[in-house]
């Protein structure tokens, strides 16, 4: 038995998302990515003296939201609390956020992996909070920091609302911990609560992780994993960190608590610090805040908003309409898309074609364009119209194509151009084998090759039929007719 299959791993994970709004959450500087250093800021957000934070509606119904999607419960009381904290990120040197009051507790979050199993990791709670700035070290002389001389601080970040989501211990794998955070994103860019953009910041994780023998129920000790930048690097990070606990028990050693930062460049770990050093944050509830009280009315006003989450999307995908994971997952990961699809399937009742013009052609031409689907001028209504003139073998499927590219640039319905232009197909015999005629006589060596046995050549007579045509013939009755001619 190899080592791996002695122990089992056990991973948490706490997950810190940017919740997308105008403002900040205490002030009305703008929420916004980017600009020069210390000019979104204000007196709320830098903490002058005197000044009073007032709490953003839209981030709590973003939280409502997002509580709703996992199942979780909503109290009707709530409140925030500050955590205090000596660092220069934070110009309060306390941060805002939520003790033992969360705005949601409990819920669960439905994933998928890659073969299509569906996990389930329950949440402890959600809860909302500010972000802090962001220091940067620069220099090289003998800072307190390893190689730098000084710190730079930017506080345009301070005050961005931020909500915490707390998984319970109900991870075994890196792949697990993947699709785990995959399902938070999906859910909240179909939401709007963020845009979810790891490469801006705007969703951190740190992972809580720690081995135990195959069987046993208790937990082991377990190291915080943080600094991890994409999911790719949770992962690796995950990986790392069990093979380095299993190591470490195996060579009779114990495993510490301890927090350590994940170095995404040499694909290894460092401990930051060990437990000792840990902080006493002192909670107490935020003297300058009323609480938050949620009327249930409210709750239930939003339950009856929300959309069908992705895990619900994956299973109709799957089960009704029998898509592989690979087709499911493409359409829910871009949920406007996925509303387009459904919407396609309504007017055309044709799961399957609806997939391959919105996977196929329409997206290759959103590729193309840099237009979305969603945002194209070719509605759902038109395609589902398209689709019934293929499916009634009016046009093929060569025709469609040339349809569809018109359609993008806004030549509206299919159906009208189709009678306009005279494009129906054609599955008339008699103007077939005229026009089948026709081109044999004008190739009389093609022919002979196909009589002396070279029979691939058939392509090319089936193709100069078709053109003279004008794309109209219907291509099967074209094949067997040839094939019949030349015996
Ligand atoms: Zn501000």
């Amino acid at each position: 038995m190899g080592a791996h299959e002695k122990y089992e791993a056990v991973i948490g994970i706490e997950c810190h998302v940017e919740l997308k709004t105008a403002s900040k959450m205490f002030c009305a500087c703008p929420n916004a990515f980017g600009g020069d250093p210390n000019t979104n800021v204000c007196p709320v957000c830098l903490a002058l003296p005197g000044a009073l934070p007032v709490a953003n509606r839209v981030a709590i119904e973003h939280m409502v939201r997002a509580g709703l999607a996992f199942g979780a419960e909503i109290p009707s009381f709530s409140k925030f609390d500050r955590k205090n904290y000596f660092y220069p990120d934070m110009p309060k040197d306390y941060q805002i956020s939520q003790f033992d009051m969360p705005l949601t507790q409990g819920g669960e979050v439905k994933y998928w992996l890659e073969d299509g199993t569906m996990k389930t990791c329950r949440l402890t709670r959600i809860h909302l909070e500010e972000d802090t700035g962001k220091s940067t070290h620069a220099g090289s002389g003998d800072g307190r920091i390893a190689g730098s001389s000084h710190s730079l601080i930017d506080f345009n970040r301070a005050g961005v609302p931020l909500m915490e989501c707390v998984s319970e211990p109900d991870i075994r794998s890196a792949q697990e911990a993947v699709g785990y955070l995959e399902a938070l994103k999906r859910t909240f860019v179909q939401l709007g609560v963020s845009d979810v953009k790891m490469e801006e910041g705007s969703l951190r994780c740190d992972a809580n992780v720690s081995i135990r023998p195959v069987g046993s129920t208790e937990l082991g000790t377990k190291a915080e994993i943080k600094n991890m930048n994409s999911f790719r690097s949770v992962e690796r990070a995950i990986v790392h960190e069990i093979a380095r606990q299993i190591g470490v028990v195996d060579g009779g050693g114990r495993v510490v608590q301890e927090t350590r930062g994940w170095d995404e460049v040499n694909g290894t770990s460092i401990s930051m610090r060990s437990k000792e050093q840990a902080h006493d944050y002192r909670y107490f509830p935020d003297p300058d805040l009323v609480p938050i009280e949620v009327a249930p009315a409210f709750v239930e006003r939003m339950r009856a908003q929300m959309p069908e989450v992705p895990w619900r999307r994956f299973e109709r995908y799957r089960a009704e309409y029998g898509f592989n994971v690979k087709q499911a997952t493409q359409l829910i990961d871009d949920p406007a898309l996925a509303t387009y699809f459904d919407e396609c399937v309504a007017a055309s009742k044709n799961p399957q074609l609806s997939l391959n013009f919105v996977l196929g052609e329409l997206s290759r031409l959103a590729n193309e364009t840099g237009v979305a689907v969603a945002q194209s001028k070719v509605t759902p209504q038109e395609v589902g119209e398209l689709i019934g003139l293929v499916e009634h073998k009016t046009i093929n499927s060569n025709i469609a194509k040339d349809l569809l590219a018109r359609m993008w640039e806004g030549a509206g319905s299919p159906r009208a151009i189709v009678e306009r232009e005279g494009l129906a197909q054609t599955s008339d015999a008699g103007a077939i084998e005229t026009l089948v005629d026709d081109v044999l006589g004008a190739h009389p060596a093609v022919v002979a090759e196909y009589k002396a046995g070279k029979t691939n050549v058939a392509g090319f007579l089936v193709g100069q039929v078709m053109k003279a045509s004008g794309g109209k013939a219907n291509p099967p009755m074209v094949q067997a007719l040839i094939k019949k001619k030349l015996g």
